[in-house]
């Protein structure tokens, strides 16, 4: 068996034997999330934490291993201090060590993560390479891990010491380095077995990530089953599917939540919208003229680029903003600049076009309240009137989170990502999917986060296709505050 397992291959391979064969024998099922955001924050925060210990030699990335451990090698006699990306093999293990501290007495292993925190995976990732490195006559002092630290906020230069957390998982990872022989034998035999194995859905499905052949491997259940279910944790739903309770109709008589069971009952019975009116007016009658509609869009940068930012903390680069003045519907809205810090123009921006002590409808209006709060704390003169906004914003997602508009294409979401489609099935101008190039927000997040790698034709039309994004957001909100209103027989008059 000449299969080589990778630090990357070991911890995807190990929690699932099934994973292991579906990849290399039907690798055609493999469902591929977008991760090029995660992937690309792994390698810048991979690259810079190479300059917490000063100077470095670098292994470079070469498809020929043997050239990377030769140099390694090499690197290791003449005595280097500090190695990034040393490499190793032992039988059919090889990895890359994102950084080798190399003394005389012995080594120490930093395995760079860009999150902001240690998930269990990165245990095992770390126990490898330090079984390699043992098995290959090393004495690995210390094992660490390395990660982002959500609490430190950029002020001038970045601290890297400040920036990274350092955390000895030696200790930890023992029992973890005992088993891997054992797990590298078990992952070849899955990879070459002629038989399809079969694991059963389990927790490894869903965590840390959702498996991406999980389509292929729920192709039996019947539809729509317990993991239809919107909202419930899915430890929840493996009690159920473990019991043998899979389809809606095992599920009826189940001791659920009822927002579980109104979700089972209106798809299977192809139940009619429930629409609770009173509820519904009491709702609408809190709201007060001028009305606006307000969304942001936000950007996470995983090495804080600007002052008093923190890693992933949201930065707000766009907003669009629809309002009914004098029964007119009318539209304002902002787009930073790319390559700059956009906070203070589109504070200023939002102040200025948001008159003081109206009302603010957004939906589901804590993540707009988040971001205007942090915007309030970074810029302390116009914090007033950003809280003023913030004070006076309603949550339009309120009727449907209440469940007092439900129907069954909702399928037991209040995300105005399922409850626009089910209100509006046969309207085009609603539809995200027509919109050329940015359909939701992750898109938007990559497209402003990557403006600056394109030229200006190219950016011109990436910034109007993230203009028409935002802005059918906000006028999505316009036609379902209309569709309350026509429920409850209001007269609205208003022109759009
Ligand atoms: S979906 Fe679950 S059972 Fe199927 S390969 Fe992935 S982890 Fe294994």
């Amino acid at each position: 068996m000449n299969d080589v397992i990778t630090k990357s291959l070991y911890c995807s391979l190990l929690s699932c034997d099934r994973y292991a064969w579906l990849s290399r024998h039907k690798p055609e099922k493999y469902v591929e999330k977008k991760q090029e955001d995660i992937l690309q924050n792994g390698k810048e925060v991979g690259e810079l934490a190479r300059n917490l210990f000063g100077d470095f030699d670098l292994i470079e990335f070469n498809k020929n291993i043997n050239t990377m451990i030769d140099e390694t090698q090499e690197s290791v006699e003449r005595g280097t201090h500090i190695i990034a990306e040393a490499s190793f093999r032992f039988e059919n293990a090889f990895c890359s060590v994102d950084i080798l501290k190399n003394d005389i007495d012995g080594v120490e292993v930093y395995e760079v993560k860009s999150s902001t925190e240690i998930q269990d995976i990165y245990l095992d990732d770390v126990a490898f390479q330090v079984y390699i490195l043992k098995h290959l006559g090393y004495r690995v002092k210390k094992a660490n891990i390395v990660y982002l630290n959500s609490e430190y906020v950029r002020h001038g230069d970045l601290e890297l010491d400040k920036l990274f957390v350092i955390e000895d998982v030696t200790e930890i990872i023992k029992p973890r380095e005992a088993l891997v022989k054992d797990n590298i034998t078990r992952i070849l035999n899955n990879l070459n077995s002629k038989k399809e194995i079969k694991n059963d859905i389990d927790s490894y499905c869903f965590k840390p990530y959702e498996c991406p052949f999980i389509e292929y491997c729920m192709k039996d259940l019947p539809k729509p089953n317990v993991f239809d279910i919107r909202r419930m944790k899915i430890t929840d739903k493996l009690k159920l599917y473990k019991a043998g309770k899979i389809s809606f109709e095992d599920l009826v008589n189940e001791n659920i939540n009822e927002k579980y069971l109104q979700q089972i009952d209106f798809e299977l019975n192809d139940k009619d919208d429930y629409i609770n009116k009173e509820n519904i007016e009491d709702f609408l009658n809190k709201l007060s003229y001028p009305l606006y509609f307000l969304d942001f869009e936000t950007y996470q940068q995983a090495i804080p680029l600007y002052d008093g930012i923190s890693p992933y903390m949201q930065i707000p680069f766009q907003y669009s903003l629809h309002y009914i003045n004098d029964n007119v519907l009318e539209h304002t809205e902002f787009l930073g600049e790319e390559g700059t810090d956009p906070r203070r123009k589109l504070a200023l921006s939002l102040i200025s076009d948001i008159k003081p002590d109206t009302c603010v409808l957004a939906y589901n209006m804590s993540f707009e309240k988040g971001v205007i709060k942090n915007l309030a704390k970074m810029y302390p003169d116009l914090s007033k009137a950003l809280m003023n906004i913030h004070d006076n914003i309603v949550d339009l997602m309120v009727p449907f989170y209440n469940r007092d508009y439900y129907t069954k294409d909702m399928k037991g979401s209040y995300s105005i990502k399922y409850v626009l489609p089910a209100l509006f099935s046969d309207d085009p101008s609603l539809n995200y999917h027509n919109l050329k190039l940015i359909h939701n927000g992750s898109e938007a997040m990559n497209a402003f986060n990557t403006l600056t790698d394109y030229d200006d034709e190219q950016r011109k039309i990436i910034r109007k296709n993230l203009l028409e994004y935002c802005k059918l957001d906000t006028f999505a909100m316009v036609k379902i505050w209309q569709k309350l209103n026509e429920i409850c027989g209001k007269d609205i008059n208003i022109s759009i």
